[in-house]
């Protein structure tokens, strides 16, 4: 067990999104003082640049295909850097607690006699819609929003979706490319061919695609562009307030992005 006077922090710090200035201030200043920085695919590499000199920088990222750690080396990685450094710091896209296991990083840490601090992050679920100028609620329009994984642990698909396609709610779905079809297949049957889609791929950065167009031809429409992982797939008739991204003054409306309808 770990003395309290020597007692090791963890930071769970989400990055946000894609934009390195989507971090929040809190979250920045962590950085700055971290003697380590354990860092995912998905946060920001920029923000590397704003750890101190010497911090030691340790890639545990995981994508699809290529692997890297599991889930458990990594929460043993954590321990040991803990063991180590005074302030660790775990930098995840989007944010910690947003299908990002963050809550079983902290558990073991815990469990371990680790100190703890969760900095929330700005999630995707939130700003790839706002960054294609799509509003996750608009009064008249829907009541809700509901935030789904597209792929479940044993490659399967939610049935969360199911009844999110029997819902008026607008549908955010993350990790939902490799299911494309068959997401769409649920929504065709519970909404209606025409609902309303849009794909957006590398939200707030400057490689962003947005494509936009229907239940029956979005998935055509991102072969087409070739739009893939990482995306965030929104559905409902929110979709069509995005009309007027092209002329709202968005700071996150890049100038490079790219919209095919
Ligand atoms: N904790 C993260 C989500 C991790 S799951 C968050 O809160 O954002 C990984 C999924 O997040 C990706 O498959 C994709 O669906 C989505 N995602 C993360 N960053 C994204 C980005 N910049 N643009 C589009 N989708 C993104």
């Amino acid at each position: 067990m770990i003395d309290s006077q020597s007692s090791p922090t963890l930071y769970l710090v989400g990055a946000g999104p894609g934009d390195p200035e989507l971090i929040t201030i809190k979250g920045m200043k962590a950085i700055q003082k971290a003697d380590v920085i354990l860092y995912d695919a998905l946060a920001s590499k920029e923000l590397l640049m704003f750890a101190k000199p010497g911090c030691k920088l340790v890639y545990v990222g995981k994508r699809r295909g290529k692997r890297a750690f599991s889930q458990e080396e990594i929460n043993q990685l954590i321990l040991f850097y803990c063991h180590q450094y005074k302030n660790v710091l775990r930098l995840k896209g989007g944010d910690p607690f947003v299908f990002g296991r963050g809550h079983e990083e902290m558990e073991y840490a815990l469990k371990r006699g680790v100190h703890v601090e969760v900095i929330p992050g700005i999630s995707s679920a939130l700003s790839a819609p706002a960054s294609a100028g799509i509003p996750l609620t608009k009064r008249g329009v829907n009541e809700s929003f509901w935030v789904i994984t597209g792929t479940l642990s044993n490659g399967e698909i939610s049935s969360d979706l199911y009844h999110a396609s029997r819902s008026t709610a607008t549908v955010v779905v993350l990790m939902g490319m490799s299911h494309l079809n068959k997401i769409m297949a649920l929504f065709k049957e519970g909404r209606s061919a025409y609902e309303p889609v849009a794909i957006v791929q590398h939200a707030t950065l400057p490689e962003q695609k947005f494509i936009r167009g229907d239940v029956s031809n979005i998935s055509e429409i991102a072969k087409a562009n070739d739009v893939d992982n990482p995306a965030v797939i929104i559905i409902g008739k929110v979709v069509e307030e995005s009309l007027l991204a092209e002329q709202i003054q968005n700071v996150f409306v890049s100038s490079e992005m790219k919209i095919a309808v």
